[in-house]
């Protein structure tokens, strides 16, 4: 399990994933909840990381909501 949060880090920031007190977290721009090519651009990052967006229950990505 792991916890995503939006934040704005700067206009070059996507995404950034780590452990933060024993919990896997994962930070991704706020562009990505309106620029979808940054999104896609976070989504394969955080997969680097080993974060799967798409199982995740409260990210901002909100990829569990969205329809295919
Ligand atoms: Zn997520």
């Amino acid at each position: 399990m792991h916890v995503c949060t939006a934040a704005d880090l700067g206009p070059s920031f996507v995404a950034w994933a780590g452990t933060v007190h024993g919990t896997a977290t994962a930070l991704i721009s706020e562009r990505a909840q309106h620029d979808d090519a940054v999104a896609l651009q976070a989504i394969e990052l955080l997969q680097r990381f080993g974060v799967d967006c798409s199982t995740c229950t409260a990210c901002p990505l909100g990829l569990n909501r969205r329809v295919n």
